[in-house]
């Protein structure tokens, strides 16, 4: 299996660094990128520079695709119309309709198709901690995993081809949304002369014990009953509201704290107040 042959197309970060791995584990190669100069480092490595995206993709079955967004992949495979017998997997980032687009795309090119979201950073790539989703058919990913294996942990998440991207952006969500709220809480305490230091193992301890919640509430999320018992979403709305109120006293950003209060003030508004705070999920879901 690691005869395999591997076509890889674009080199930035991310796909040199997965031409890295699946040629340390005895992979054959062949890349192909835009800027032709930025395969030099992995060809010096052992890859094989094609010099046409069509003798990248005749070299391989399993093509993979490390581009900045989905445009660039009907870019690079608008001029090779024949992908039969080929299986071409989107590692780049993009909107799940994206993704669900280019699977019929490729399929009407002869091709089979699997969305890739990789988590992990380009040094991670290969390493422990590195995941990928992949979604599109089971039996694909089935196919090819021992080589996939290689880049990160691979997580079939769905035959739907939008879901890996969903995965994706579902991680960027907590990921942004968390390290904002962690530079928000540290420019407020930060208002009083507490150093960032001061206040880390305090943020650590935050982030880390907060999750202990969360089996409770997706259960009420999914039976859709929020009886109240795991903090109301009034007395909720009434920190919302102090955070709202010292955020402003001493002058740091409020568009945080505002928007965390109006989901609060919404499900109030619509009677909701006696709820759990996971009711929220209903004015998220439904913003009207
Ligand atoms: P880059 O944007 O640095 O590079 C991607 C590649 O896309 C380059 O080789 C570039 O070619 C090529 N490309 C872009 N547009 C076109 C086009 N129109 N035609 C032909 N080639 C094109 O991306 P990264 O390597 O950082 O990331 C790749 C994907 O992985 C992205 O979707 C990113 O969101 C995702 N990702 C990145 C992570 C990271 O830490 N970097 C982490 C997780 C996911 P050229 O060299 O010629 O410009």
């Amino acid at each position: 299996n690691v005869n395999q042959p591997v076509t890889l197309i674009g080199l930035g970060p991310m796909g040199q660094a997965m031409v890295r791995v699946l040629l340390d584990a005895g992979h054959p190669v062949t890349v192909w990128n835009r800027t032709a100069s930025r395969a030099d480092e992995v060809v010096a490595r052992g890859a094989v520079r094609a010099a046409t995206p069509a003798e990248a993709v005749a070299a391989s079955e399993l093509v993979l695709l490390s581009l900045t967004d989905y445009a660039a992949m009907y870019e690079i495979l608008g001029p090779v119309p024949d992908l039969t017998g080929k299986v071409v997997v989107n590692l780049s980032s993009d909107t799940p309709d994206a993704s669900r687009e280019a699977a019929a795309w490729i399929d009407q090119r002869g091709g089979k198709f699997l969305t890739g979201g990789v988590l992990a950073s380009a040094e991670l790539v290969g390493a422990e901690p590195a995941k990928v989703f992949y979604s599109g058919p089971a039996e694909l990913l089935g196919a090819h995993e021992q080589t996939l294996r290689l880049i990160g942990e691979p997580h079939h998440v769905g035959a739907d081809h939008g879901l890996a991207q969903l995965y994706y952006l579902a991680h960027i969500d907590l990921f942004l949304v968390g390290l904002a709220a962690y530079l928000h809480a540290t420019a407020l305490v930060g208002s009083a002369g507490v150093s960032a230091q001061e206040f880390l193992p305090w943020a650590v301890d935050n982030l880390t014990t907060n999750p202990q919640v969360l089996p409770a509430a997706a259960a009420q999320i999914d039976s859709g009953e929020h009886p109240g018992d795991l903090g109301t979403t009034r007395m909720m709305a009434a920190s919302a509201e102090h955070l709202l109120q010292a955020s402003r006293a001493v002058g740091i950003d409020t568009e945080l704290p505002k928007a965390i209060k109006a989901h609060y003030d919404r499900a109030i508004a619509a009677g909701r107040g006696g709820d759990s705070w996971t009711g929220l999920i209903d004015v998220i879901r439904d913003p009207r």
